[in-house]
This record gives C-alpha cells, structure tokens and sequence, in this order.
C-alpha cells in the first residue's frame, strides 16, 4: 500500500474505514467522495482527514469530538467507548485500562465509530498511563 501524507503537515497519515468519518463527521457525508480517507494525528495539524489523493482534508473543527492527539486539555476524551478522559487515565492509570480491557472482552467497544483514529484507544491509554508521574 501506498503510504499516505497528510497534504497540511506531511506527516504520514493512517487509513481509515469511511465509516469512522460518516459517525464522526459534522458536516454534510454529501462531502464524502468515494476514496480511501486516511487521519492525521500530528498535534500541530488541524487536518483530521483527508483523500489519499490529498485533494480533500476535512480539519478538526469538522469533526463532532475533541481528537485525543490534537488537543492537550485533561477533559479530553482519550478512550471513546467508555467515556474515559486524558485526566482519569492521569489519575487512575491501571484501572482505566483494565475497564478497557473488560469492555473490549465483552464485546462493547465501536472504535471505528467513536474513536476519531477509526482504532482501539489502547494503545493511547498505556502509553498515557506510563508517563503518569
Ligand atoms: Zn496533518
């Protein structure tokens, strides 16, 4: 596969399944064109999404939820399916992730709907909950 870089930043993009951008969208999904979409997760870049072919971005103002990897604030969501902030996993670090590790068991995570990156935030909360003080 082609790699893909965000047409703002340049930073190496990750593909995403349309279906994250139809339930995370703001705007009219009349936008959406008929090609693979890839996200950006460079901190600096407002870019969310964009076409491969770079022609298109959609920028996180367009986007329903606070994107984890683009803005610093505690109150920002960092796991989507389970209501978990950047704060809880700050405060509560191993707890967060073995709430997350039960819901994922049970069945009851929708990342590629809920999760801005169209992927499980795991991988985000340990990293997260490691550099905790
Ligand atoms: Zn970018």
């Amino acid at each position: 596969m082609a790699s893909t870089t965000c047409p703002v930043c340049g930073g190496v993009g990750r593909n995403v399944d349309t279906a994250t951008l139809k339930a995370l969208l703001a705007v009219s999904l009349r936008q959406l064109r008929a090609m693979p979409y890839a996200f950006c997760a460079t901190a600096t870049c407002d870019v969310a999404y964009f076409t491969q072919d770079g022609a298109q971005t959609f920028d996180k103002a367009q986007v329903r939820v606070p994107i984890y990897q683009k803005e610093a604030d505690d109150t920002t969501p960092i796991c989507y399916c389970f209501g978990h902030t950047v704060a809880d996993v700050r405060r509560e670090g191993a707890a967060v992730v073995a709430d997350i590790e039960a819901g994922i068991q049970a069945d009851q995570c929708a990342c590629n709907w809920r999760n801005p990156q169209g992927t499980c935030c795991l991988g985000n909360v340990k990293q997260l909950a490691k550099r905790r003080g």
